[in-house]
Order: C-alpha cells, then sequence, then structure tokens
C-alpha cells in the first residue's frame, strides 16, 4: 500500500515513519523535536555528519556565485577536485556525474570502449556474486540479485559472475573476449564483505597479465570510510578505473570515475557526457568534503572509532546465538545475524538509532566520519538491547 503521507511520490522504497526537521554532526531531528542517533549516514552519503559549518557556508557562498552551467565551458572547480582525486589516488584523470550507478555505467562504458578499440567485437565484464553496482539497466545487470533483475529482462549482455574471492574461477576464464573485471572493494549492499587484500592482488596480477582492466566500485567504501582515502589503499593495488559518488560530496549528490593510465584515452570527446555533472555546486562540496577530512583528521578518525565500533559491537554480540559475525572495515560495520531482520531498522529507530538492514540480514552501520568515542558507544548502548531482544524475546 503506498505511504498514505506521501500519496503524490511514486511508491518505490520501503520507507519508515518519520520524517526529520534538521541534523547537526551525527544526530538528527523528527518534526516533534526527538533526537535521533545517525549511524547510517544518508547511506555512507553525510562524510562530515549534518550542517557541518564548514560545508554549510561553503555552500552558501556558492549558491551565491554559481550553481551551474553546463560542460559547453571550461570548470576551474572542476580541475581542482580532479586534480585532487589524482593526488589522492595517483590515478590520472577523473569524469563527473551525478551518482553511483552514473559513475558504475561510466565505468562499464569505458571498459566495452577498451575492449572495442582492441577489436574485441562483444566485451564482456567479469563480475561477482552478491555484488550491487546500481539500478540502471547496465548496472543491475552487473549486479547479482535477482530480485533486483527482476521485471526488467532481458538484462543488458556482456557480463560474466563468478563467485567471491575464487582466483581461481577466474584464472579459469577462457574467454578472449573478456576485457575487466568489475567489483566492490568492500560490497555494501551484499552485506559488508571486504575483498581480501591476497584477493585483489590475485585480480590485480591476472589482470595485468591477460590485458584486462580492474575496475573498482568505491561508491560505498570510498572517501575516507575505511580510514584510507580509498579502500584498495590498504592492499596496495592500484586499479585502472575507480568509480565514486555517496561520501565524496557530503550529502550534495556527486559522482566520479577516476582512470589509471591503461584507462587513459579510452572515453574522448563526444563519448559520454552528462548536463548536471561536474556543476559548481557539486564540486565544491567536493572540495570542502576533502579538506575538512583531511584538516579533522577524519582518516585517523574512521579509523579509531571503526575499531573501537567494532570492538564493542563483538563483546556485546559474538557468543550470542543468533549473531553470526561482526565484520568490517573503518566505519563500515555489518553484524549479520542468523536470520531475516530487517524489521530492526524500525525497532531500532524506536530506540533512537538510525542503522540499515542490507542483504535481509545484516545490519549495516555507516555513521559519519565525524563520529566521537562517545558516539560510537551510545551507538552500540543503543543497538545491543534492540538486537538481543529480537533474537531473544522471551529473555
Ligand atoms: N555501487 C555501490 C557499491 C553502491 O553501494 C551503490 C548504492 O548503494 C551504488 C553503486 C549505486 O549508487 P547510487 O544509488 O548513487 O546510484
Amino acid at each position: 500500500m503506498a505511504d498514505p503521507t506521501m500519496p503524490h511520490v511514486l511508491d518505490t522504497y520501503t520507507r519508515l515513519p518519520v520524517a526529520f526537521t534538521h541534523g547537526r554532526g551525527c544526530r538528527v531531528w523528527d518534526a516533534d523535536g526527538r533526537e535521533y542517533l545517525d549511524a547510517l549516514a544518508g547511506i555512507a552519503v553525510n562524510t562530515l555528519g549534518h550542517a557541518h559549518p564548514t560545508l554549510v557556508s561553503a555552500l552558501q557562498d556558492q549558491v551565491g556565485r554559481l550553481i551551474h552551467v553546463s560542460n559547453y565551458y571550461q570548470s576551474p572547480l572542476q580541475e581542482a577536485l580532479a586534480a585532487r582525486l589524482c593526488a589522492l589516488s595517483g590515478l590520472e584523470a577523473v569524469f563527473f556525474c551525478n551518482s553511483g550507478l552514473e559513475a558504475n555505467e561510466a565505468t562499464i562504458k569505458l571498459a566495452r570502449k577498451f575492449g572495442r578499440d582492441r577489436g574485441v567485437a562483444n566485451p564482456k565484464i567479469v563480475v561477482f556474486e552478491h555484488a550491487f553496482h546500481g539500478r540502471s539497466l547496465a548496472t543491475l545487470s552487473a549486479t547479482a540479485s535477482p530480485r533486483i533483475h527482476a521485471g526488467f529482462e532481458p538484462l543488458v549482455p556482456g557480463f560474466v559472475r563468478v563467485p567471491l574471492e575464487d582466483v581461481d574461477a577466474l584464472r579459469a576464464l577462457d574467454d578472449p573476449e573478456i576485457v575487466a573485471v568489475f567489483l566492490e572493494t568492500i560490497q555494501g549492499e551484499g552485506g559488508i564483505r571486504p575483498a581480501s587484500a591476497p584477493h585483489l592482488r590475485a585480480l590485480r596480477e591476472l589482470c595485468d597479465v591477460r590485458g584486462w582492466l580492474l575496475l573498482l566500485d568505491e561508491v560505498q567504501c570510498g572517501i575516507g570510510r575505511t580510514g584510507d582515502w580509498f579502500a584498495w589503499q590498504a592492499s596496495g593495488v592500484v586499479p585502472d578505473v575507480m568509480a565514486l559518488a555517496k561520501g565524496l560530496g557530503s550529502g550534495v549528490p556527486v559522482g566520479a570515475v577516476a582512470v589509471g593510465p591503461r584507462a587513459m584515452g579510452v572515453l574522448g570527446r563526444g563519448n559520454h557526457g552528462t548536463t548536471f555533472g561536474g556543476n559548481a555546486l557539486a564540486m565544491r562540496a567536493g572540495l570542502v568534503t576533502l579538506a575538512v577530512v583531511e584538516e579533522e583528521g577524519l582518516l585517523a578518525n574512521a579509523s579509531a572509532r571503526g575499531a573501537e565500533l567494532a570492538e564493542l559491537l563483538r563483546a556485546a554480540f559474538v557468543g550470542m546465538a543468533g549473531v553470526v559475525e561482526v565484520r568490517g572495515r573503518g566505519l563500515m560495520v555489518g553484524v549479520e545475524l542468523d536470520r531475516p531482520c530487517g524489521e530492526l531498522a524500525q525497532r531500532a529507530l524506536e530506540a533512537g538509532l538510525l542503522v540499515s538492514v542490507t542483504a535481509d540480514r545484516v545490519i549495516r552501520l555507516l555513521p559519519p566520519l565525524v563520529v566521537s568515542a562517545q558516539e560510537v558507544e551510545e551507538i552500540v548502548r543503543r543497538l545491543v538491547p534492540v538486537v538481543s531482544k529480537f533474537l531473544h524475546p522471551a529473555a
């Protein structure tokens, strides 16, 4: 049944019964003045939390100057943000768009063109079980979930799916039409599943030997969330293409595709574009987000608070019947239960905590990078009774 409070909005989401009016740091408030602790950050978007004063004043300034002029003209702000992303990643150039699926769509187009430029008639991309890359036709086809595919067939062809962490399955692929391997460095929607460093290194090696591109989707795990600017940096593996979005603009929609030397020159003039991509407001948001992450030491904060969060969750949950595992990296943490637990998002909300449940049975915590040690404790204090009551109602 459609949400009776939103009869004119197409009913494509299952929404919780609350509307927020404002936020500050890691807290948001509803119209009744009730306060909630935000351990979701708009699904890994609000890097700087809510209403960060530096971001607010920069955006106010930018809105008063220029929001958008199109890509018919030069953009010093695009160049500045692209240069910053290149310096942080070691990659060479950036294409800007507006969302995660757009960054991945551009990544897929780039891989196809890379193949076509080399005479491959029907280029194929290796993708993984449990993957989530977005909901456009190409990105949903790269996504693993049959639920996300359902009703939108025929899928876009050209994807070959393999199990996670199984390099032998990849090595066994003997298809000259394969041109790239595409994965999330840490799967988000798939249930917070990090690719191991040895796996990433083996993929890099295989890509080098076979002449494939290594494409990393850092839409959810990138921009400092894991304690590194990009999650792949912990492995020492450098991708040929990296897709970014979510946390880059701290809430202002922005996506980016950064490419390294092997992928340079594949997309040229006229090959790809977007009206809004790289607009001045989004670029300013990205520049300020990166600057504040640096100035406030938020990479170190993500590592330290993330370690505390995982430790407190393990102390509370490991050994509790019904809890399978606590896993993740930095401020990207999942608690896997042995049963579907979608209703926990609502129960946590009632306890004043914003979290989500993904892959049916994984409670997902993605707090803003500005979260404090005290707030980490508070997150766990609010979450644990909710989960233990769900698992053991009679206790
Ligand atoms: N890729 C990953 C890893 C994601 O987690 C998401 C969104 O959750 C996307 C792509 C799609 O991003 P968007 O919702 O901005 O299109």
